[in-house]
């Protein structure tokens, strides 16, 4: 089973009134009409084995990153935490000291971002450890007049921007300590027009082709733009790049704006992180790579594969 083509197969047989469900599945976020006001809510697991190493990391940690990882796609709809709660699956044996210390990962990175945990479900079970959070958000703009920044967005023309620097997240540690974006988000909404965003969650690679899909636009990007982490470079056998491109689990935020507002954001100075312009949309719905002597070749969606 493919994990894009299962979703895209649910997305194709999802059926809502826009009016009751504006954004139903396929974004990072769905948004339902509320009482006159609308409400995001996502839900994401995070998995012994898959999304941390419960020997290795420890419980606090696991907690943590089920927790933040739904934070970055509230930053991913430049929208505001309201809450979450948790489903825990524990391995029966764990002791009651390490629970609580998943709990503790959970309510601190939640305490941290006004993002309360209001309940929850425990189960034990002869399996590893399974954390799956839900998570509720609004709007940020009730007084700014931000709305929620979907996939969809991106038009021909577009510069297409990343937060941060990335590649090498999983090897270092970085992928249980990251900060969601979620304040960085709406700044960047309250002063640019934000087209398109996702955060960079699986790989800039695959989420730039799941960001292009959405809107029905390709895109052009510079080899050379692409932010590289100093974790990507250190010890490995791949280049640079091909682990900024495809190892994911970077949770920056992966956005558009306008043409005309991408020089204003490369100065911008009131940007509370590093920004870069790694290339632009394009009406062709391919996606390319251009290398620094301007040569072109497709950008797979696996990420960027160095050869010689
Ligand atoms: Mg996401």
């Amino acid at each position: 089973m493919r994990e894009n083509e299962f979703l895209s197969w649910i997305a194709s047989r999802s059926r809502f009134d826009a009016a009751k469900v504006p954004v139903g599945p396929g974004d990072d976020m769905a948004v339902v009409a509320f009482g006159g006001e609308r409400l995001l809510t996502a839900v994401d697991q995070a998995l012994d084995g898959v999304h941390f190493d419960l020997a290795n990391h420890g419980p606090r940690a696991a907690g943590r990153k089920a927790m933040a990882r739904n934070l970055s796609d509230v930053a991913a709809m430049a929208a505001l935490p309201v809450g979450a709660v948790a489903s825990v699956a524990l391995p029966k044996g764990m002791s009651q000291a390490d629970a609580q210390e998943i709990y503790l990962g959970l309510r601190d990175v939640g305490d941290e971002f006004s993002c309360p945990l209001v309940g929850g479900d425990v189960s034990m079970w002869d399996q590893r450890l399974a954390i799956s959070v839900t998570i509720f958000a609004r709007p940020a703009g009730v007084t700014s007049g931000i709305d929620p920044v979907l996939r969809s967005g991106a038009r021909a023309g577009n510069a297409i921007f990343v937060t941060g620097a990335l590649g090498g997240a999983w090897r270092t540690g970085r992928h249980l300590t990251f900060q969601p974006r979620v304040r960085e988000a709406i700044v960047l909404a309250m002063r640019y027009k934000l087209r398109a965003m996702i955060d960079v969650s699986d790989g800039l690679a695959m989420d730039l082709h799941r960001l292009c899909r959405a809107s029905g636009v390709g895109a052009d990007i510079l080899a050379a733009a692409v932010p590289v982490h100093p974790d990507a470079v250190a010890g490995r056998n791949i280049a640079p790049l091909e682990a900024a491109l495809g190892d994911g689990e970077d949770y920056e935020l992966l956005f558009t704006v306008p043409r005309g507002q991408a020089k204003r954001l490369e100065g911008d100075d009131k940007i509370p992180l590093p920004v870069t312009r790694i290339g632009t949309i394009t009406k062709n719905p391919d996606v390319v790579l251009i290398q620094p002597g301007g040569s072109r070749q497709p950008l797979p969606e696996t990420g960027w594969e160095h050869k010689g």
